[in-house]
């Protein structure tokens, strides 16, 4: 019998375990941290040995093969090891996929990943399929396969799992865009991060449907690289038309989607493109245009994304809190047609706020730094924005949104930065924020 060791007990770490033991190998989990107790449960209900707090490195290296946790870096000393001895290293997501035969559609991209697999797993429940969500998303892949529930999978994918795929073959890939990020992971080279990202299309076949943004720089300059002997499906937008043609250019015939921008459940240029890749890669797994339509018009994206969150004396606030970087708040500026006051600030990662400037000066009213320290704000946009005001007071950013906001006007938190100097996360700074501008608009 095949030994399988899995190193890292988190969702995915212990689904692969779970499938692993379900197909008859001999398993042993291994994780630096602590194991949530649930999980542990979960392992001793299936006799699976595990051990916590530390890796002890003969009995990973026994290993026939090895199913890694995305958070593990290549670079650290275990894989270095684990190299050494030629040992195979999978993610979760190549082992999974060996024990399927559902359909899988694949969703890639910077920025987008969450939204268009939400939208897409939306789009087949409606159509009525039996489907699972998973990846970065929901319940573990892995475990999903084992309960054998679904015809369909919608899996997140982030560039760490496709660094261990290596046969995964999605039958719809989608690459949604390359922006940079994550470089400290990948030698601070920005053409390593991008191959990571083209992973998702490296196995396509005839049989396979690839969807990408044909508008992204920089998958337009790596061109060669895109799987041509594939069903190649290209996103166009064309930001000056309220009514976008999603345009299904390989199928004989060519079939048309007309999509009604005004009426769409996501605002912005940048869901547009979302949708239209969800749009495509529902067409490809066989669903008709009246279905989508008709589920178009109950989707609820998930919160802390250009969420809405009230209009009060006729301002609009909106919880962008998921936006943690530049390209995110580009986008979110680039969103409304009404003046904005744009919330901003954190821990800064680095950015570089000059592709921000045109949109600032074309359309923000005033700039709310909200972060411990704003000094890089403060000196960036202080000589292109009239009015500019910084706190460290989360209650005093929103009174102060509220002082300068007048009918018609938008208030937005987006804030290009990680959330971690006056919030646990992204999710305790959006909630934080709407409960404020409740209570404060509520108390008038
Ligand atoms: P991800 O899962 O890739 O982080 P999300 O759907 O959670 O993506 O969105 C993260 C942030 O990026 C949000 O602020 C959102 O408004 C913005 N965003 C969403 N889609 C895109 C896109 N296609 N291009 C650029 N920014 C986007």
């Amino acid at each position: 019998m095949s030994k399988i060791v899995v190193l890292g007990g988190g969702e995915s770490g212990v689904g692969a375990a779970l499938l692993a033991k379900h197909q008859g190998f001999e398993v042993f989990l291994s994780d630096q941290g602590q194991l949530k107790p649930e999980y542990q449960q979960n392992l001793l209900d299936a006799q699976i040995p595990f051990e916590q707090g530390s890796h002890t490195m003969e009995k990973v290296l026994e290993a026939d093969e090895i199913i890694i946790s995305p958070g593990i870096p290549e670079k650290s000393p275990i894989v270095k090891e684990i190299k050494q001895k030629n040992i195979s290293f999978i993610s979760e997501i190549e082992f999974a996929a060996r024990y399927t035969q559902a359909k899988i559609i694949a969703i890639t991209g910077s920025n987008g990943k969450t939204t268009t697999t939400l939208l897409t797993y939306h789009l087949l429940k409606e159509a009525g399929y039996r489907v699972g969500l998973a990846g970065n998303i929901g319940h573990s892949f892995a475990k999903q396969v084992m309960e054998n529930q679904h015809d369909y999978y919608v899996l997140e994918i982030s560039s760490f799992q496709l660094d261990r795929c290596f046969h995964f073959a999605p039958d719809v890939a989608v690459l949604l865009n390359i922006t940079p990020d994550h470089l400290d992971r990948y030698d601070y080279q920005f053409e390593n991060y991008i191959q990571s990202k083209f992973r998702i299309f490296q196995n396509a076949t005839s049989h396979n449907t690839c969807i990408f943004w044909s508008g992204d720089p920089v998958l337009l300059s790596h061109a060669s690289s895109l799987p041509h002997q594939a069903k190649l499906r290209t996103i166009s937008f064309d930001d000056s038309k309220a009514d976008m043609l999603i345009q299904n250019n390989q199928l004989k015939g060519s079939s048309q989607f007309h999509l009604n921008l005004e009426d769409a459940p996501l605002k912005g240029p940048h869901n547009a493109i979302n949708m239209s890749a969800a749009i495509l890669a529902a067409e490809a797994v066989g669903i008709s245009a009246e279905s989508i339509h008709r589920a178009l018009k109950t989707f609820e994206n998930a919160p802390h994304r250009l969420e809405p969150c009230g209009t009060w004396n006729g301002v609009q606030f909106i919880n962008d809190s998921k936006a943690t970087n530049v390209d995110a708040v580009f986008y979110a500026l680039n969103s409304f047609k009404q003046p904005i006051i744009l919330l901003i600030g954190g821990v800064d990662k680095g950015n570089e706020y000059e592709v921000l400037d045109d949109l600032v000066k074309e359309k923000v009213k005033g700039i709310i730094c909200l972060g411990t320290d704003n000094k890089k704000l403060e000196s960036h946009f202080g000589p292109i924005c009239s009015s500019i005001f910084s706190t460290d007071n989360l209650e005093i950013a929103v009174k102060k949104s509220m002082e300068w906001g007048q009918a018609g006007d938008v208030v937005l938190l987006s804030p290009a930065c990680a959330s971690f100097d006056l919030f646990k996360n992204y999710e305790d700074r959006g909630n934080q924020f709407k409960a404020m501008v409740k209570m404060l608009n509520d108390g008038k």
